[in-house]
């Protein structure tokens, strides 16, 4: 989008779709113009913030003894086809490859909407003893899926950045320590993004394609819709079976390993943008934007060459601190550099006049706040570290206040009513019987769905059970779950 185009638009949050898909717009994270549905190119600036992402991720991963893998993006139908209810699942989302220039191939192949099917068939080569064990992986690849709803950058497209984690384990028990792992790696991410967040282990119903079971990371958005940040997955022996991953044991015999999985994707951009952003663009998290600061000279007439000679030494003098900063060194007015680095969401705007360099002062230019303090320039090091991390603690509180408000119990469903009918239309936490028919009647009656049972707290993984009663037959039952609405 040009410029002057940009600028005519005018966002809106309280009508947070056509403000979200406008603030991707303004500043062009990414471009919707490539002529596949649901494909989007990723502009060096929306990429850069990925990467940053991704290196966070990776940076976890590496800390936790996870190896980085790449497997082949195609997946032959043989292969995709050995676990019933991974099929069952993905099979309508799949795009397939049926030739080969102009031959048939004798097996179609798939483009991976997921790894398991790829992985595994070499995961039971891998694996031979408990000495190969755990076996912990992870790849940072594309995915495809033939979505077939509306699509929408980042939350919903065809082809999908995504972070997939593949674990083998000796049996249950180191199984679940490692989705206690998965649950720390996703809290580090997640600080660095600002979004508190959500988990809850997902109703049979909903769980993945092939699990025992399913841990939703969601993250809640200011409209009190919840999107999904990540997922992990234990499969015990679900898939080792069919895919016949063994291992002698020290006992001489034969086991099959036990599996986890764990997932993200670019929709933390899309939890980044949705967020953090507010009517004047985008807002970004200091660990993840491309552009911590953005130095803007401040010309004076006769004194250009001395502003930017002062502006060029402070922009070495921050990248030497290990900082990203970019100095917009454009013929334009400062203004217009101001709004153009606003709507980019950079964190901070630093001005530099020439009355600044003769006293030895900065201003600051804060993007969450939309304030300015003059800094001296001597304490550059202290006053810039202390800004980006003023800027952290601010977001991450606005965003816990967003969950905090977004959660409201009710054991009835009249009770929950008189919630829904003030204007709030959050996350409900109630109790269930687990009777699939009260389940059918409770989303019905609130016109939500089940986003599950909220687990007590990261470290534990352990569920959170409370004394109450089945929202719709009055039944008593310590299962609490959420209800909500999710993108
Ligand atoms: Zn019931």
């Amino acid at each position: 989008m040009a410029d002057e185009e940009a600028k005519k638009v005018v966002l809106d949050k309280s009508d947070f779709l056509n403000w979200y898909n406008d603030v991707v717009d303004v500043s062009f994270l990414c471009d919707k113009r490539y002529p596949i549905k649901g494909m989007n190119v990723w502009t060096p600036y929306g990429w850069k913030i990925m990467q940053l992402m991704d290196a966070s991720i990776r940076r976890e991963c590496d800390a936790t003894g996870h190896q980085e893998v790449c497997f082949p993006l195609l997946i032959p139908k043989t292969e995709f086809q050995k676990e019933a209810d991974h099929i069952k699942g993905f099979d309508s989302e799949v795009f397939w490859v049926t030739k080969g220039g102009n031959n048939e191939l004798d097996i179609p192949l798939l483009l991976r909407p997921t790894s398991e099917t790829a992985m595994y068939p070499i995961f039971s080569l891998w694996v031979r003893s408990h000495n190969d064990l755990p076996l912990k992986t992870y790849q940072i690849v594309n995915v495809f899926r033939y979505e077939t709803k509306m699509t929408r950058a980042f939350i919903r497209v065809r082809e999908i950045h995504f972070f997939e984690a593949h674990t083998c384990h000796k049996d249950a028990e180191d199984a679940e320590m490692q989705i206690r792992e998965d649950c720390a790696i996703m809290d580090r991410v997640a600080r660095d993004l600002c979004l508190p967040y959500i988990l809850t282990r997902r109703p049979d119903w909903d769980k993945f394609a092939g699990a025992v079971y399913t841990i939703g990371v969601d993250t809640l958005l200011p409209s009190r819709r919840t999107l999904q940040l990540g997922s992990i997955h234990q499969y015990h022996e679900n898939f080792a079976r069919p895919y016949d991953i063994k291992y002698e044991g020290s006992d001489k015999q034969h086991h099959y390993a036990h599996q986890t999985t764990y997932g993200m994707s670019e929709r933390m951009v899309g939890a980044v943008i949705g967020v953090h952003g507010d009517n004047k663009g985008l807002i970004l998290p200091p660990a993840i934007a491309p552009f911590q600061f953005v130095i803007i000279p401040i010309p004076a007439k006769g004194k250009l060459e001395q502003v930017m000679d002062g502006a060029r030494a402070l922009e070495k003098e921050l990248i030497a601190l290990g900082h990203r900063v970019h100095l917009d060194a454009r013929d334009v007015r400062p203004g217009s550099k101001h709004y153009d680095w606003e709507i980019k969401g950079v964190p901070v705007r630093i001005e530099l006049g020439p009355r600044d360099l003769e006293n030895g002062t900065l201003v600051f230019a804060r993007r969450d706040l939309s304030t300015k303090r003059t800094v001296k320039r001597a304490d550059l090091k202290e006053e810039a570290l202390k800004e980006l991390k003023d800027i952290e603690g601010e977001l991450l509180s606005r965003a816990k206040a967003i969950i905090d408000d977004g959660i409201r119990r009710a054991s009835t469903v009249e009770e929950a009513k008189e919630h829904l009918s003030k204007g709030w239309d959050g996350i409900i936490q109630t109790g269930w019987c687990t009777d699939m028919d009260c389940a059918a009647e409770m989303e019905k009656a609130l016109d939500k769905a089940f986003l599950g049972y909220p687990l007590k707290d990261v470290a534990s993984g352990e569920l959170l059970f409370s004394d109450g009663q089945c929202m719709i037959c009055g039944k008593p039952t310590k299962d609490v779950v959420y209800l909500g609405r999710s993108y």
